[in-house]
């Protein structure tokens, strides 16, 4: 690791830089680096990180291939494959379920593609399997472009025409398809697709970090739901059938997430045998403005802003950039304000055309053929920077740029290296830039650059045995066949009880043969159920003009999201909700951009339903059990969008809502809190504080989002007795995250703690104990006394 050496005067003094020690060659070899620490301006990184290139190790095609398929790749510029594709495909050629989890744009997808192509020639299928619709289309373009006779590859989701789907059904050999369609329509009419299951060999789930939490769990029983029907449907010929290939970003633990999401053991193939050039990886922390939060701190520049800035600035130069930004309004704000810098700094763009023509920005939604002229326009010049939301980590296929702004951390270390991954082409440098927002967890990266870019890319966390998704797919599952006892054991130990409570419940009807569902068709009940939300109907987004469907919103979630006068933003377009209906679970929107954000408050109450998992740390205890939570929405605020300026309060009122969930707890003996009290500490500051900024770290170790999460805390609450911090799993039935947190309790607390010792400000601020969504309009809050209070209680730990 280094840091960069003699810095030009920064005019607002943003934080202490670590102690220099100069490596001018390294800056100086990479031109998009040497621009950004051009200008002082901007603020400059507080780290710089510079990894070294990788050759790549490129090994013979396998010998089963045939060679019409390495004559189709090699057609193609292929001309063998690097060491991880040929691994992933001769296990999968052999039986084995294998996980590959390298890079992006590692080429994962020749792992793959090598025995699926192999065995469609023979005559077997392959099921793929993608989150989105667009990764879908791009692949059947890819698989079409090869030529190969014999391959009938076909998309099959929601926006296929009944012609197209009776052609995919008796003639397409490579399907592809989302879990949603799997779950609604593939696995429920299972029987007209005989003809396909019986002869399907391989199942393929690419990008499958993806499916994590509630999601990833629902899919977790949707492919234990194929493995029942493949099985159904096998022929007597000895095969293993299906062979689960699954393609991953890199992740801790890959064999782990295969496991949770299939229910099988799999190869793992990590080792990446791709080239990579040298990469600058480059911290930026936005200046402090003259603005101030509520609370009264400085706010800092937004990291939008920020990005805009650097976007302008290496496009007037030429080098080629891609800024990652969160919303799709964000994407357009940011390429907007570089298109206006450039015009003002007058730089021509290629061919004499204006400067601005140099910047686009790309979004989720964009048609097959506007991603291939955006593709085209970056490969030959014609665009120099493009500002994107993650649409594009799913979507095009753009890699090879000299530079990659990051506005924001993106959530997980899948993300962040997938994006930092689209930087740098052959053998040259390239430069990556992550912009730290003003938040908790921003911040604390941004200053820990030593667990910012050694962190182990996280494991998937789901939890399959969830009751609220279990439930739904047993009876799914008894509804496809018939569910015997040995069945019960691909649902996992949770599916004996649930069925009983489904049998009870007069949901399943046991017979000789076992389980049948006491559903008439199929496609009422379990199958009408989306797989992307925990709670059985969600709550509908509806344009009040024209009646159109906007999207759709978890139960649980809909009083934070889609309250009356919430700016609602999906797929990064921004309207306003007129009213939300809650008996009807309808919210009535109109499209509008008025300039801020708004942030549902709600007040929680917990009571505890038990212990499952305790510890004690000296005067400490740490529980992990059943809760339930009492929330009620109580108003929402407004800040500005650009400036983060807070806009005011408006009440709201909503009925309350009982959650059945999951939490991490944990207490303060009476005598340590006595002598924290002693020293002057407000107990319910100190607790409240600890609380808001446990939840803003949370996601470090539990993959998760802050908003998946809530936190209650007191000085003295009454389910304990003692001072008390709750964080529990916003869905019902908990999603795995507060076990995460039980079980990383210790790492946990003490980010917490550095955290909030490590922030700047005086007695708090965004980055450190403020929440943007507290009940109590951040308020009691003790920063320092947050600091005491975790101190005592990590001092009890052995
Ligand atoms: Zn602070
Ligand atoms: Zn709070």
């Amino acid at each position: 690791m280094s840091t960069l050496g003699p810095l030009p005067p920064a005019p607002l003094p943003p934080a202490p830089l670590p102690p220099a020690a100069p490596v001018p060659h390294a800056a100086a070899e990479n031109r998009a680096l040497g621009i950004l620490l051009g200008d002082a301006l901007a603020g400059r990184p507080v780290h710089v990180e510079h990894i070294p290139a990788r050759a790549g190790r490129e090994v013979p095609w396998p010998r089963w291939v045939p060679a019409e398929i390495t004559g189709a790749f090699a057609a193609r510029g292929i001309r063998a494959p690097w060491s991880h594709q040929a691994l992933a495909a001769d296990h999968a050629r052999a039986g084995r379920n294998v996980i590959i989890s390298t890079a992006a744009a590692s080429g994962k997808s020749l792992g793959y593609l090598l025995p699926a192509l192999t065995a469609v020639q023979t005559g077997d299928t392959v099921l793929y399997i993608t989150p989105t619709k667009a990764l879908a289309a791009d692949q059947v373009a890819s698989i079409r472009a090869l030529g190969l006779p014999g391959v009938q590859a076909a998309v099959f989701d929601g926006d296929s025409t009944y012609a197209e789907r009776t052609w995919a059904r008796s003639h397409a050999r490579y399907l592809l398809t989302t879990p949603d369609m799997l779950h609604r329509a593939l696995l429920p009419g299972h029987a007209r697709w005989r003809g396909f299951f019986s002869r399907l060999r391989y199942v393929i789930v690419d990008e499958c970090h993806g499916y994590r939490g509630v999601f990833g769990s629902h899919v977790a029983h949707v492919l234990r739901r194929l493995r029942r029907v493949v099985a159904h449907h096998a022929p007597p010929d000895g095969l293993p059938r299906p062979v689960f290939v699954l393609a991953s970003a890199t992740v801790g633990a890959p064999a782990g997430c295969a496991r949770l999401l299939t229910g099988l053991d799999a190869e793992e193939v990590t080792e990446d045998g791709s080239p990579r050039g040298p990469l600058a990886f480059a911290l930026w922390e936005p200046p402090l403005t003259g603005t101030r939060g509520e609370a009264g701190g400085r706010l800092r520049r937004t990291a939008a802003a920020q990005a805009a800035d650097l976007l302008g600035r290496l496009v007037s130069q030429n080098v080629q950039t891609l800024a990652f930004i969160r919303s799709r309004r964000g994407a357009e704000a940011v390429a907007l304000a570089a298109r206006r810098s450039l015009a003002a700094r007058g730089t021509p763009g290629p061919g004499g055309a204006a400067a601005e023509a140099k910047v686009a920005a790309y979004r989720s939604g964009y048609l097959p053929e506007d991603r291939r002229r955006l593709e085209a326009a970056l490969s030959d010049g014609r665009l120099v920077g493009l500002a994107t939301t993650t649409a594009l980590e799913l979507g095009v296929n753009v890699t090879g740029l000299d530079a990659v702004l990051i506005a924001g951390w993106p959530g997980t270390w899948a993300s962040l290296w997938q994006q930092a991954g689209r930087a740098g082409r052959g053998g040259r440098s390239a430069a990556a830039v992550l912009i730290a927002r003003d938040d908790p967890l921003d911040t604390y990266l941004i200053r820990h650059p030593e667990i910012l870019l050694r962190h182990p890319v996280e494991a998937t966390v789901l939890d399959p045995d969830n009751p609220y998704v279990l439930a739904p797919h047993l009876c799914a599952a008894a509804a496809e066949l018939a569910l015997t006892e040995p069945d019960l054991d691909i649902f996992g130990p949770a599916a004996r009880a649930a069925v009983d409570d489904l049998t009870r419940a007069g949901k399943l009807r046991r017979r000789p043969a076992g389980w049948y569902s006491m559903r008439a068709a199929a496609s009422a009940g379990p199958h009408g159920t989306g797989l992307r939300g925990a709670g059985l109907a969600p709550v509908r987004v509806v344009e009040e003009a024209t009646g159109r469907l906007i999207g759709t919103v978890d139960e649980p979630s809909a009083h934070l999201i889609v309250h009356e006068g919430a700016v609602y933003l999906h797929q990064g377009d921004s309207y306003l909700v007129r009213a939300l209906d809650t008996g009807h679970r309808v919210a009535l929107v109109e499209p509008g951009e008025p300039g801020y954000v708004t942030t549902a408050r709600d007040v929680t109450e917990v009571e505890v339903r038990g212990e499952l998992r305790t510890m004690t740390w000296g005067q400490a205890g740490i529980c992990f059990g059943d809760v339930q939570v009492t929330r009620q929405v109580v108003s929402f605020t407004r800040r500005r969008a650009d400036t983060g300026a807070p806009l005011g309060e408006v009440p709201l009122d909503l009925p309350p809502r009982r959650l059945l969930t999951r939490a991490v707890w944990w207490t303060v003996g009476d005598e340590a809190a006595a002598a924290l009290a002693a020293a002057g500490i407000d107990l319910g500051g100190a607790a409240h504080a600890a609380e808001h900024a446990s939840i803003g770290l949370l996601p470090l170790f539990a993959t998760c989002d802050r908003w998946d999460i809530g936190g209650v805390s007191a000085a003295c609450h009454p389910a304990t007795g003692r001072l008390t911090v709750f964080v529990y799993d916003g869905h019902d039935g908990g999603a795995g995250f507060a076990e995460r947190g039980f079980g990383a309790a210790a790492d946990w607390l003490h980010a917490t703690r550095q955290a909030i010792a490590g922030c700047d400000c005086e007695s708090g601020c965004p980055s450190c104990v403020q929440s943007p969504k507290c009940g109590n309009a951040n308020h009691p809050l003790s920063k320092q006394g947050a600091v005491a209070l975790l101190d005592a209680v990590l001092a009890g730990r052995g």
